[in-house]
This record gives C-alpha cells, sequence and structure tokens, in this order.
C-alpha cells in the first residue's frame, strides 16, 4: 500500500506503516537530474528545492514506487527496499523523530537532514536489529 499525504509519502511495509516527508526524499531523488549517476554525487542542493514541496501523486509500481512532486511536477523511483532501509536507518535510530515542522526553516531543516545523513549509509545493508 502507498499513500501520499501532505507530509509525503506512507508505505506499509509488513506490519509497520514507513513515512517520509516530502523534502527528505526529494533530497534523496535518485533521478539522472538529481544524481550523478556515475559519481553518485548530488546534484542539487536542498535549496533548489521548491518551497512548499509536497507529494501530489505516489504510484505503487510493484518493486518500487513512483513519487510526484508538487508543485514542480519534478518525479522519483524508489524501490520499496531502499526506502524500508532507510527509514529504518533515517527515523526509527533518531528515535523517530520527525521532519515536520521543519519545512518552513530550510536553514534547521538542512542541518536536521545532515544529522540524519551521518547515520544514513545508502550503500551498506541495514544494521541488524539490537
Ligand atoms: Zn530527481
Amino acid at each position: 500500500m502507498v499513500n501520499c499525504s501532505e507530509d509525503g509519502l506512507e508505505l506499509a511495509a509488513g506490519d509497520r506503516l514507513l513515512r517520509f516527508p516530502a523534502i527528505w526524499l526529494r533530497d534523496n531523488c535518485p533521478c539522472a537530474q538529481c544524481l550523478d549517476p556515475g559519481s553518485g554525487q548530488k546534484l542539487k542542493d536542498i535549496t533548489d528545492i521548491p518551497n512548499g514541496l509536497v507529494v501530489s501523486a505516489a504510484e505503487d509500481a510493484g518493486e518500487s514506487v513512483l513519487v510526484t512532486y508538487a508543485p514542480d511536477r519534478h518525479q522519483s523511483t524508489f524501490t520499496r527496499s531502499w526506502l524500508a532501509a532507510h527509514a529504518r536507518t533515517a527515523f526509527a535510530v533518531t528515535g523517530g523523530r520527525h521532519l515536520q515542522g521543519c519545512y518552513a526553516d530550510l536553514d534547521g531543516l538542512a542541518s536536521t537532514l545532515a544529522v540524519l545523513a551521518r547515520g544514513d549509509e545508502p550503500h551498506s545493508p541495514p544494521r541488524p536489529p539490537r
């Protein structure tokens, strides 16, 4: 099950409901416009993300999820396994801290994302539960 809400994306994984803020998804967008396919470097800065970004549509595409943002209609495809792994590292480990409330404050959000990114290793497997 995939849902979009004002806060971003909701994804059912087993008996858990994972939530992903729109701006976090956009900052991690893996498309060729946002991420260099060769180097894996981000081509956009978080400050390039439009103000008031929301997830306008979320489409369940089997093993992946197609996310469409408003107001700029950008699209990202995330695999379910990537989302599930990153929900665990980015949100569960930090005590389930929500980014909600930070949207209006890009500086604060950027530093929050930096904190999250420190525990977030995209190319390593998720840590085993303790
Ligand atoms: Zn993108």
